[in-house]
């Protein structure tokens, strides 16, 4: 028995069909770079999380980072974030020059703990980037009110939770902005790196477009210093075929959730399970749970051909790329407590349920 973490080829095998086509379509037209079906697809993503405007970008990183640049941050400017995350989130705002200020994450949901947020903001806080971890929102009404008052920038980073509802709105409709990867493993996925920006503000929205494509307004007239950053036509005609299928993809990732919520519950696991927070409708990007003897079981579980990651091993302020920061052990504790206990097991669309059942069987022999 082999159960691994992830794999993307029994999606591919029930939709392979239908990608053809749309591949050999782009083919034909030769339109490859902000062809047609980045258009429709900025259009119909937008539209299904319920925002005006969707600027098709690269990857998931140059979303985050473009996003900065658009809501004008830059050298000298604060942004509030979790150090709780995959750290693309944070160097996105390395990249537009400014300085991520961490704060503590809520032990139940792993996203940020928005009563936090107030005693981090100073003269020079732009912006705060809540991060909808694993696929669950982050506590969007609370934190939206704290940036009202103060005079903040909400960007999203919704990057772990297409599809995902905070009170039956989708996430990515909430922010300023709002920011996707399509890394092939996510929620919703590319065949490559691919990313989009959605926003309600027309102003933002063009910024986007101009910063995305060598700040051009027309073929050689440059009216800022862009970047090459374009979702590619061949990725968006594969994201418009998937797209189609997404909501039906979360209803079976929270039902393998649910399983093995079950499964462990009745065998009374001494473990910590996900938790989903009564106004949410989380999508289970991951399945992570935490437990005391970690490096053993997932030892254990190899040994049984069960493939499990951290995500992630190490909270961003304790990494070596941002010693600069000066930040020490102990700052964050919820972030760095979990970092040491979490454990992500299988979880994809397509898990058969007796995968999840040999799993639950091996993990709790193994505590
Ligand atoms: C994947 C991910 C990103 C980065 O997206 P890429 O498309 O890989 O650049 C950013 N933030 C979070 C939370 C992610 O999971």
């Amino acid at each position: 028995m082999k159960v691994d973490v992830f794999t993307l080829k029994k999606q591919y095998e029930v939709i392979k069909d239908e990608i053809k086509g749309s591949i050999e379509k782009v083919m034909q037209s030769g339109g490859f770079i902000i062809g047609e079906d980045v258009k429709l697809f900025e259009k119909e993503f937008a539209a299904y999380c319920s925002v005006k405007h969707g600027a098709g970008v690269n990857s998931g990183t140059d979303a985050l980072f473009l996003a900065c640049l658009a809501c004008g941050i830059g050298k000298g400017d604060e942004v509030i974030v979790m150090p709780y995350t995959y750290i693309a989130t944070v160097l996105a705002i390395s990249m537009a020059g400014a300085t991520p200020v961490f704060v503590d994450i809520d032990e139940k949901t792993y996203n940020v703990d928005v009563s936090k947020i107030e005693k981090a903001i100073t003269k020079k806080t732009k912006a705060i980037l809540p991060v909808h971890l694993y696929g669950h929102p982050a506590d969007m009404d609370p934190l939206m009110e704290i940036a009202k008052r103060h005079n903040l920038k909400v960007i999203e980073d919704c990057a772990q939770a297409h599809g995902a509802l905070y009170k039956n709105k989708k996430v990515g409709s909430f922010g300023d902005v709002a920011c996707f990867s399509f890394y092939p493993t996510k929620n919703l996925g590319a065949f490559g790196d691919a990313g989009m920006i959605l926003t309600n503000s027309e102003d933002i929205k063009e910024r986007l477009l101009l910063l995305r494509d060598y700040g051009r307004k027309d073929r050689y007239e440059h009216i800022l210093k862009g970047y090459n950053s374009r979702l590619d036509t061949l990725q968006a005609a594969i994201l418009r075929v998937k797209l189609k299928h997404l909501d039906k993809w979360n209803d079976i990732r929270r039902q393998n959730a649910a399983l093995y919520t079950k499964l462990f519950k009745e065998k009374k696991a001494d473990m910590i399970l996900p938790y989903e927070s009564s106004y949410v409708r989380h999508v289970y990007h991951l399945y992570v749970v935490r437990i005391k003897n970690r490096k053993g079981v997932m030892e254990g579980l190899a040994e049984k051909g069960v493939r499990t990651l951290i995500h992630y091993p190490i909270p961003i302020h304790l990494q070596e790329a941002y010693r600069d920061l000066s930040y020490k052990k102990g700052d964050f504790p919820i972030s760095e407590k979990c970092c040491e206990e979490i454990l992500t097991l299988p979880m994809y669309p397509e898990l058969p349920a007796k995968d999840i059942k040999y799993v639950v069987d091996i993990l709790t022999n193994l505590l």
